[in-house]
């Protein structure tokens, strides 16, 4: 790959693919087919992400194996899968009773008549506000940083570790994320869009992809700002919680970047993980939990 082509690449390639990604889940939704519209479009964007990961990585040292892949799958696969069999079985325990009506014309504050995309900016400008304190409370909370530590013990970013959350640390996002716009009478489609940006902004975030961002940063969680959050160091690592847009990041003093230094390449926690994926989800109920100085990614050396 020749040089002015990789660096036309890393410039235009998060907010190109962001606008296709968009688009064919625009031309989805307008068939009345947006599972199967995004889905595609999802499996696309990865394969694509696969790729540029190999051409034109952003860490050499994290194209190497990290003996995680199964984990980080397994992980994946069971938040994934407790998300929607809680939708599927919503009814059954008793939730579509309260849910459906909130989704229904006539519930709630939501400007229905606005046209469908400034509803969508406003649905993902009030879930992000559930998701930053989800994501912020995850690290400053003892009990639910045990949950959150399986994400943050990767020792590599890339798109395969995207979904490596424990579920119990995927479910609580979501019902905060999602909670506030059901609370606020939006409807279902502006509803499955955001999950559509989220798992599209998502993945773009771990990806080991050498990418230039310039002003999107400020807007947008993007994988530079993301690699800050995957620090030992606190004084990076607990920064940057923000979901899809860094907005209540600026508003609570959390954005992080210095252009002028590359992020860490050696990311992870201090707290030694277990390796194999069943001994992951039972490590926060582990009793002792490690010491409180090991409670988050790490804690900065005194007077360094
Ligand atoms: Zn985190
Ligand atoms: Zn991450």
């Amino acid at each position: 790959m020749t040089m002015t082509l990789r660096t036309l690449i890393s410039w235009t390639a998060w907010p190109v693919l962001m606008i296709l990604c968009l688009t064919t889940t625009a031309i989805g939704f307008h068939h009345g087919i947006p599972v199967i519209a995004f889905n595609l479009t999802y499996a696309a964007l990865a394969v694509t992400l696969l790729i540029l990961e190999r051409k034109m990585p952003h860490e050499i040292e994290w194209t190497k194996p990290d003996g995680q892949i199964w984990s980080d799958i397994f992980h994946t696969l069971v938040s994934k899968g407790t998300v929607q069999t809680l939708v599927v079985f919503s009814a059954v325990l008793g939730l579509a009773a309260y849910i459906t009506p909130m989704s229904e014309p006539g519930y709630g504050i939501w400007p229905r008549h606005w046209p469908l995309w400034t509803q969508v900016i406003l649905g993902v400008v009030a879930s992000e506000f559930g998701l930053y304190w989800a994501h912020h409370t995850a690290h400053k909370w003892k009990p639910l940083w045990r949950f959150h530590a399986i994400h943050h013990s990767v020792k590599k970013l890339w798109i395969v570790n995207t979904g490596r959350f424990h579920f119990i640390d995927s479910l609580k996002s979501i019902l905060l994320g999602t909670g506030i716009l059901l609370a606020l009478g939006a409807p279902m489609e502006v509803i499955t869009w955001l999950a559509a940006i989220t798992a599209y902004i998502g993945i773009l975030t771990h990806c080991n992809v050498d990418m230039k961002f310039g002003w999107i940063s400020y807007v947008f969680n993007t994988p530079e700002l993301h690699r800050w959050h995957h620090s030992k160091d606190l004084r990076e690592g607990d920064k940057n919680f923000g979901e899809n847009i860094m907005l209540w990041d600026w508003v609570f003093g959390t954005w992080f970047h210095e252009g002028w230094r590359r992020p860490p390449v050696d990311i992870g926690i201090k707290d030694e993980m277990p390796p194999r994926f069943r001994d992951q989800l039972a490590y926060p109920f582990r009793r002792p939990y490690p010491s409180f100085r090991q409670w988050g990614p790490d804690k900065p050396e005194a007077a360094e």
